[in-house]
């Protein structure tokens, strides 16, 4: 056996995303991302002797949120800890966090593993928290530079089961979590700013063992991709350590993705001890069944939701669904095009074509076509009733649309790209092909039926596309009868 296959992986995330409130966790800085350095500041967020912190409720708000998306048990009764550590980004000396009463509980994310089968992965916890500054040590030749704009920014922590049991799972699992924030609003996800990080604890044992063995925490994980690579680099480095009778020490690596490494960062001797205790600052916080009706009646549709309507309601495909619920922005766009016709299947090709194509060749986003929805629906009704071919469409049509901002059914009108549909020209291109190749004809009507195409093709070439080929076919195969 392949030593690699001697060995199973286990792994369990723990899921920073950082909220996108107007205002930071506990006091009025505005919680922006990209100011001058030191803007977002005050004596609260720079931990002054004798401010105190005020619960933002907001916060509550998108925990609950993510709570509920996420199939947990939201706790009533939610008491803030101080985590205790000295880093110069952290003015406090601690940060405002929960420890024993996270304020979502059980739950799980529903991911695809490597047989593209659905797979439940448990939840610990999801718990509160607030952000540190920013240490800068690349600015200044002699000094590291402090940036505490970000100091007090709202997280959520979500900490995973370690039911993840390898590098893909553990990207759909960030993918889902990225997916399911954005609908709901929360965050922007975007982990290149860090707006969603990523440390993973990773074990390997050999397959039929049933203890967990040490794990290593790897941290600074900064991409959806660069976590399936640290994932790999991992499993590889304990695998070789086992194989070479060495044990794997429980520590801390950091994930350096310039150059694909990782490097310990601190041992099991030098852990801190976070000395929590309960937050004397703030009174415990209560979230009743009401607040959590209040939210539960506000919830955006989740993808799972869409993705029923658009295979039930729609009669899409499983692949077409799941391409558009992917990204929010393309799926509010669908749910608004179909209010306006009952082309689903051309929309959602519509979408996921010459639009997709589109947006990609002239590096935009959805927003910025800024074409009515109802003449994307308009086009998609022409398309089904034959009025226009698809070259035709997606070459000239859509691009003119999109300039003009004008129905698409008078643009095509006004340029003559309408399909005729005029039997007595279809009539007179059908006679001249079939006399341009009268061998072909015997061969048809001796049951070489696929020549039609050859015929068609002729006559679409001729016409550039302006007769409904529908239609052609018809005649043609009426007159090869003969
Ligand atoms: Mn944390």
């Amino acid at each position: 056996m392949d030593r690699v296959n001697k060995y199973e992986t286990i792994i369990g995330l723990e899921v920073h995303v950082q909220l996108s409130t107007k205002s930071k966790a506990y006091c009025g800085d505005a919680n922006l991302f990209g100011q001058p350095p030191n803007t977002c500041i005050s004596p609260i967020s720079l931990g002054y002797p004798g401010t105190l912190p005020k619960v933002n409720k907001s916060v509550l708000n998108s925990a609950v949120k993510l709570g509920l998306a996420l199939n947990c048990k939201i706790t009533n009764y939610n008491l803030y800890a101080r985590k205790n550590y000295f880093y110069p980004d952290l003015p406090k000396g601690y940060q405002i966090t929960q420890d024993t009463t996270p304020i979502c509980t059980a739950g799980y994310v529903e991911i695809k593993d490597a047989k593209n089968n659905k797979k439940k992965i448990q939840l610990t916890r999801i718990h509160m928290e607030e952000d540190a500054g920013k240490s800068i040590h690349d600015l200044d030749p002699f000094y590291s530079l402090l940036d505490f704009n970000r100091s007090g920014v709202p997280l959520l922590e979500i900490v995973s089961e370690p039911e993840i049991q390898s590098a893909e799972e553990a990207y759909s699992f960030l993918y889902e979590i990225r997916k399911l924030v954005r609908y709901l609003n929360i965050s922007n996800g975007n982990m290149e700013e860090g707006s969603l990080r990523c440390d993973a604890n990773i074990s390997v044992r050999p397959i039929g063992e049933k203890a967990l063995r040490n794990r290593v925490e790897v941290k600074n994980i900064n991409s959806l991709k660069n976590v399936m690579k640290a994932i790999n680099l991992e499993e590889i480095r304990q695998i070789n350590c086992y194989e070479t009778n060495k044990s794997v020490d429980q520590e801390t690596r950091n994930y350096h993705a310039h150059n694909n490494t990782t490097t310990i960062l601190r041992t099991k001797e030098d852990a801190h001890d976070y000395r929590y205790f309960p937050e004397p600052d703030i009174p415990p916080i209560i979230i009743d069944d009401k607040f959590i009706e209040a939210i539960e009646k506000d919830m955006p549709t989740l993808p799972k939701e869409r993705y029923h309507k658009y295979t039930t309601k729609y009669q899409l495909s499983d692949y077409d669904a799941n391409v558009l619920i992917d990204e929010k922005d393309i799926s509010d766009i669908f749910d608004e095009i179909v209010t306006h016709t009952k082309s689903y299947k051309t929309v959602a090709n519509l979408l996921m074509g010459v639009i997709k194509s589109y947006l990609n060749e002239n590096a935009l986003i959805i927003d910025d076509l800024k074409v009515p929805t109802q003449y994307i629906a308009e086009l998609a009704e022409m398309l089904d009733k034959n009025q226009i071919s698809h070259i035709i469409m997606s070459q000239k049509l859509f691009p003119e649309m999109v300039k003009q901002k004008k129905s698409p059914s008078i643009i095509a009108k006004e340029k003559r790209w309408l399909q005729e549909d005029d039997t007595n020209s279809i009539d007179e291109h059908v006679q001249k092909v079939l006399e341009k190749y009268p061998d072909k004809v015997q061969d048809y009507q001796n049951g070489k039926t696929n020549l039609l195409g050859l015929f068609m093709g002729e006559i679409m070439r001729e016409t550039k596309g302006k007769l409904n080929p529908k239609s052609i076919s018809e005649i043609l195969r009426k007159k090869l009868k003969k």
